[in-house]
């Protein structure tokens, strides 16, 4: 059924509806009208109905979906679809912002749990994802087959953290922190430190001004 191909716009709006089932799922719904479906996604009924039936006819008249087959579904086509999965290590005010922005222009990519230390925030449900409490990362990790990590956490605590995510398999880490963490060579480390790349900008503005203005400043 998932081996037919099914047009990209249809495959763009599948982690919007996994992401959605996630949440009714985990909020212990059994069914849900594609009505009610699309008032949440924002995507009209007929486009709901078209896009499900690529996959053949999972809903039934008069009841609607099962949330639990068709999330098991989705979760099926969306590992088939190469979707990566990736988890989120702090949810502060940046990790917040990445979980709102998640990746949304595209379907290949998605942070599909956050991790923090802090309890009032862990157990909760931010921004569509579910947020875990740090016990319980390597399981999930391994539940969920994510072997990709966003790094978020405060700077002190950010190579324990990273110690943690490669014991528990990660092999990439995208540090968000302005520090440099130490990891074994067979995992791979990308570094976003935004404050730089911002002073870097101005740096260039302020010795090279509208010289440096049509270069960019990573060429
Ligand atoms: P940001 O740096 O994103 O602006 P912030 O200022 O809101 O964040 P920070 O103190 O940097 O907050 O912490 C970011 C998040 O990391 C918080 O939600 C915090 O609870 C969490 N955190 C702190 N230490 C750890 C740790 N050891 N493991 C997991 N999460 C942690």
């Amino acid at each position: 059924m998932a081996e037919a191909k099914i047009p990209k716009a249809t495959a763009k709006r599948l982690p919007i509806y996994y992401r959605y089932l996630n949440i009714l799922f985990n909020a212990g719904k059994q069914r849900v009208s594609s009505t009610e479906l699309s008032e949440a996604v924002q995507v009209d009924s007929a486009t709901i109905r078209r896009d499900f039936s690529y996959f053949g006819a999972l809903g039934k008249r008069g009841y609607g979906y099962d949330v639990e087959s068709l999330l098991n579904f989705f979760k099926k086509t969306l590992n088939q679809d190469r979707l990566t999965n990736v988890a989120l290590i702090g949810v502060g005010n940046l990790g917040h912002a990445l979980l709102n922005y998640n990746f949304r222009q595209t379907n290949s990519v998605r942070i599909s749990a956050a991790f923090d230390i802090n309890e009032e925030i862990a157990n909760t449900i931010q921004s569509g994802v579910p947020v875990y409490p740090m016990a319980e990362m390597k399981e999930q990790l391994q539940i969920q087959q994510i072997d990709v990590a966003i790094l978020t956490v405060p700077i002190d605590d950010a190579q324990k953290v990273a110690d943690e995510l490669v014991a528990a398999g990660v092999k990439g880490i995208m540090n968000f922190t302005p520090i440099r963490i130490s990891v074994p060579a067979t995992v791979r480390v990308q570094n976003v430190d935004l404050a730089n790349e911002l002073q870097t900008l101005i740096y260039f503005l302020d010795h090279y001004g509208s010289e440096a203005a049509n270069q960019s400043t990573t060429d």
